[in-house]
Order: C-alpha cells, then sequence, then structure tokens
C-alpha cells in the first residue's frame, strides 16, 4: 500500500515535471516517454493514473467544468432505507430507556411485549412507518420468522450494545439476506435454505477474506494456477499477485465481437484440473455485460471435467442485467457468490456486502482431503477457538482468519451496519411483483448509456446481458469512422492512451478510465454511466470529438509539411 503511495507520488512528480518540458518544445501535448509509460502501465493501476487526470482536469486548458465519468460510485442513494433506519434506531432507543434511563445513559431493549410496542409505535399513514410495518409483515408471513425474536434481535443489532453472535452473521439477517439473494441473483433456483452467509465490509472485504482463508487453508497454494475472467476491475486482478501468494494467474477472456460473453476456446481453459480456481465478475467490470444462459450452461460441463474447481463470482452489478442468473444458482457446490450493496444503492462509505456459500460445497470437501501434515497444521491453527478443529466449515475459517483467529469472538460485520443491510434487502424484498426503486436505477443507467452511445454515433448494445453501469468505447473506432482510417493510424502511432486520457483531462476537463488498466485492448477507455447526469454524457461526447478534431489539425498540418 505504501509502495503504491510512492510510486504515484513519483510519478506525479515526473508528470509534474513533464509539462513544462513538453509545453517549452512548442507547446506541445504532454507526452510521455514510450518506455516511461510502458513502466507506469505495469506499476500503476488504472485508478491511480486516473487521479492523476483528476489534477489535470482542475485546471483544464477550456476552463470547463470537470466531467469525471471515471468513477464507479453512484450519484444516487436509495433514500427510504436511510429513513426507515433512523426511524428504527429511534425505536430501539426507546426500547432501551423502558429498561432503564439516567440522564444519557440507558439499559437494553427487552424482548417480552417489543412487538406490541412496535405496533403502538408505528404510524400506518407515515412511507416510512408504513415501510417498517411492511418490512416486519414480510419476514413475519413470508420468512417465517417470530415477530418478537426479530425485533429483539434488530433492536440491539441497531443499538449495537452487544458483539455480533454468531459472528458469521445474525440469525434473522441470513434469513432477510438469503431472501435477497435468492429474489435477485438466483432466477427461479431455490436456494435459500442450503446457503450460509457473512456479511462482510464491502465486496472488497469479501475478496481479501477469502483469498486469505483459501491461502492459509492450503486450498490455494504457491505455484498453483487461477483463472481470471478478462477484462476485469483493476484492484481485483492484483488481489492474487500483489498479495504475493505465489499464485499462477491464467487469463479466460472475452471480447466485444462476442458480446462480451466467454468464448468456447477459453471456457476449455477451466477444464484443465491443474486450474483451481477461476475468479468472474458477473455482470463484468469494465464491460458491464452478464454470462449468457449458454455460458452457464457450458460451466457445467467444465466442472464435469474439473470438479474441484472453486470458482468465485462477484456479482455486485447482477440487479442491473436482465433476468440475470448468478453462476452460484448453476454451480452451488462449487461457487463462492460475493456481493455488495454499495452501486445499487449508494451505499459505498456503509461498507456493506456479503460472501454466500452452499451448506455443502468443494471447499470442505477438498479441506477432508488435505495431506496429513496440511491436517495437522491446521488443526493447531484452529484449535484456540474450536474443540472440533477439522470440522471447522470453510466458511466458518472465511471468518476466523479475517480477524487472524484468535480474534475469532469479536469478528463478523458491526451489527448496525447488518441491520442496515437488512434494511436494504426488505426495501425489495416487500414488492411481489417489480421492485420500483430497482426498475429506476436500470432505466436510470440505460437512459445515459442511450445518449452516451447516441452522441458518439456508435451503435446500442441492446442485449438482456448488457447492465450499462460502465461501457467501453473504443476511441480508435471512432477516429476512424469519423476521419478515416489513416487518421486513426496516425493518432495510434503519434498518441499513447494515456497521452489521449491526458489531453482529454488536461485540455477538455473530461476524466475517463484507462482501458488497458483493465486487461482491455489498446485505445478503449471505460465511462462509467453511474456518475453524472443524462445531458453530461452528451457533453463528453462533444468534448471528445474537440479534442479528435484538434488532433485531426494537427494530422493535416503534418501532412501538409510532409508534401512540401
Ligand atoms: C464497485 C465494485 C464492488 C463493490 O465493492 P465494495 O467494496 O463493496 O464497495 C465490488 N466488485 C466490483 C467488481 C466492483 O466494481
Amino acid at each position: 500500500m505504501k509502495n503504491t503511495i510512492l510510486r504515484t507520488v513519483i510519478i506525479y512528480l515526473i508528470l509534474c515535471m513533464a509539462v513544462p518540458a513538453a509545453l517549452a518544445e512548442g507547446g506541445n501535448v504532454i507526452s510521455l516517454h514510450q518506455e516511461a509509460e510502458a513502466q507506469l502501465e505495469k506499476e500503476l493501476g488504472a485508478f491511480e493514473i486516473t487521479a492523476m487526470q483528476r489534477e489535470l482536469a482542475k485546471t483544464n486548458e477550456a476552463g470547463y467544468s470537470v466531467l469525471d465519468a471515471g468513477r464507479g460510485n453512484p450519484n444516487w442513494i436509495n433514500a427510504q432505507t436511510r429513513y426507515a433506519f433512523t426511524r428504527f434506531m429511534n425505536f430501539a432507543i426507546g426500547e432501551c430507556e423502558l429498561d432503564m434511563s439516567q440522564g444519557s445513559m440507558a439499559g437494553h431493549g427487552k424482548l417480552e411485549g417489543v412487538g406490541e410496542r412496535f405496533d403502538a409505535a408505528m404510524n400506518p399513514d407515515d412511507p416510512t412507518d408504513a415501510f417498517l410495518i411492511a418490512a416486519v409483515d414480510y419476514c413475519v408471513n413470508t420468512l417465517g420468522l417470530d415477530k418478537d425474536t426479530l425485533l429483539k434481535e434488530l433492536g440491539d443489532a441497531v443499538i449495537g450494545d452487544y458483539y455480533p453472535s454468531p459472528s458469521r452473521c445474525l440469525p434473522c439477517t441470513e434469513a432477510i439476506q438469503n431472501a435477497y439473494l435468492q429474489s435477485t441473483l438466483y432466477n427461479g433456483e431455490d436456494l435459500s435454505a442450503e446457503t450460509q452467509i457473512f456479511p462482510t465490509e464491502g465486496g472488497s472485504a469479501a475478496m481479501v477474506y477469502i483469498f486469505e482463508a483459501l491461502s492459509h487453508n492450503k486450498l490455494l497454494k504457491a505455484g498453483d494456477q487461477i483463472a481470471i475472467g478478462t477484462p476485469i476491475f483493476t484492484p481485483y486482478m492484483q488481489i492474487p499477485s500483489v498479495k504475493d501468494y505465489g499464485l499462477v494467474s491464467i487469463d479466460v477472456s472475452s471480447t466485444e465481437e462476442d458480446g462480451w460473453d466467454i468464448p468456447e476456446a477459453e471456457l476449455v481453459k477451466l477444464e484443465d484440473p491443474a486450474v483451481k480456481a477461476f475468479f468472474l465478475v458477473n455482470p463484468s467490470n469494465p464491460a458491464s455485460h452478464a454470462l449468457s444462459e449458454k455460458t452457464l450452461k457450458r460451466m457445467e460441463l467444465v466442472v464435469e471435467k474439473n470438479p474441484d474447481l472453486i470458482i468465485l463470482t462477484d456479482d455486485v452489478y447482477g440487479t442491473f442485467a436482465q433476468d440475470f442468473k448468478t453462476v452460484y444458482a448453476v454451480l452451488p457446490y462449487n461457487t463462492i457468490l460475493v456481493y455488495s450493496y454499495s452501486k445499487l444503492y449508494g451505499a459505498t462509505g456503509w461498507r456493506v456486502g456479503m460472501i454466500a456459500m452452499n451448506k455443502d460445497n468443494v471447499c470442505d470437501r477438498l479441506l477432508r482431503e488435505l495431506p496429513e501434515e496440511d491436517k495437522a497444521f491446521l488443526r493447531s491453527e484452529y484449535a484456540i477457538v474450536t474443540s472440533e478443529p477439522d470440522e471447522m466449515p470453510f466458511l466458518d475459517r472465511v471468518v476466523a482468519d479475517s480477524r487472524s483467529i484468535g480474534l475469532y469472538h469479536t469478528s463478523g460485520l458491526s451489527t448496525p451496519s447488518q441491520v442496515f443491510m437488512d434494511m436494504l434487502a426488505l426495501s425489495h424484498l416487500i414488492y411481489e411483483a417489480e421492485d420500483p426503486y430497482i426498475k429506476l436505477a436500470n432505466d436510470t443507467v440505460r437512459a445515459r448509456y442511450t445518449a452516451l452511445m447516441n452522441a458518439l454515433g456508435l451503435p446500442a448494445d441492446e442485449s438482456a446481458q448488457n447492465a450499462r453501469y460502465y461501457t467501453l468505447v473504443d476511441v480508435l473506432a471512432i477516429a476512424s469512422a469519423r476521419y478515416g482510417e489513416d487518421f486513426a493510424d496516425w493518432l495510434k502511432d503519434s498518441r499513447t492512451e494515456i497521452d489521449f486520457l491526458n489531453d482529454l483531462a488536461g485540455k477538455k476537463g473530461v476524466v475517463l478510465m484507462y482501458g488497458p488498466g483493465f486487461n482491455a485492448s489498446e485505445g478503449t477507455v471505460r465511462i462509467s454511466l453511474a456518475n453524472l447526469y443524462t445531458e453530461d454524457y452528451v457533453e463528453i461526447a462533444s468534448r471528445l470529438f474537440e479534442l479528435l478534431d484538434e488532433y485531426y489539425t494537427e494530422y493535416e498540418t503534418e501532412a501538409v509539411l510532409d508534401a512540401a
């Protein structure tokens, strides 16, 4: 981490020095030396590169307002759940004060009669109270939870007056989260009763915990091959290498020509038993496409050939694709599912996500099949927290490892955060038919995507798999369509992709994200459709054309000079 910051600072200083030098050479564009750039690509993730462009954009030559479509953070939030959380917190504080109240000191909430007191406190004519009433009714009538138990658990949890217990997940929370995953990601498969949940500090923590536990438990060893579905969100790509688990990663690539689905030739790679794990983001980031039904079916065959394969799927964008079905719903035994509320509900600061795993899963079998010496090592590792370390399921080991085992009894996600997750889940679950909030989120990114593609003169991809949270745009293809192939070739030779992005930021105030940083092909940029308003995307297209026009003038001038 420190190294990354240090590198960013160094590169930033190089850039600062390069600017005046380049300007001295006849006001030319900022152009880094090719070698330095190749190094920079290797050393820096796309995120650090974008951070530099953010700086350039602030003082852009045109004096335009900054349009930053580099971020995945949405520009919306879900308001209802924030109101509901606050309201429920107030109710729970009242419950504590019933027990004891002296100055600012109050007691604990009580189980007896909490359901009746909740009914008496809620006003059905108030929209927030009406939501809470509907949410509790859903838990009682549909999930079969006991009303008093539910309200006591949620009350204690929102107050946060006990350690999370069980550490992995509060019982009512687990039932609610299971119902949410089933409704949004399984596409009709019924897996909620057989799925266990570990709420985490967002999807990022989930990934780190899983990799840590896979490595610690010898399920992934130095030299093992892991396959990664590319192009992929950069920090994730760096987990296996940067964290130094000594894993060898192979790419399982998708391209625009294949509709960003994984083609047969790539899927075959997974059949090799030397490939121990497959890690994918579905729908993907940056391409923002879900796997097709056909590919999901094909993956069943993959697992028949490679039954020990551990699949790790990050489905944070699942609710943005139509008729989405997670790999977990097809291969529950082999798949670890990660979900995060960050994007759909505008909750990146809350740090709320989860790991879901089947009670019957490949990791537990692989633990049983480990060589005796590994088992002996793990027995001694987990003996400090359980009397039967051999029997400890993999997911519980993930929980223990998240606090270096020793502090297992204080592990688990903060209880108020678990309540917030429940509010989010229930804001969806109370609708029997279509959830209007999820529809609105989808319509929102769709409108932005359509406006952008129209303005760029590119065909819109209307496939059900297109989640439209981001889009990858090929700048060279746009240049070729607008001015012809010769110009596109010239541009490719005279500007690197980072030159182009620096110009777009420094001259036009537009920040986009570096495509090759995601393993996408040279010339592509990622545009986030989540963080600006529809009209801003039209403006981005227009500024991009302005820059291409300036390049074209330069190209023509050079052509005249060459001819002379
Ligand atoms: C944004 C994003 C997440 C969310 O991460 P959090 O840590 O939950 O905020 C997860 N996975 C991918 C691929 C993402 O792009």
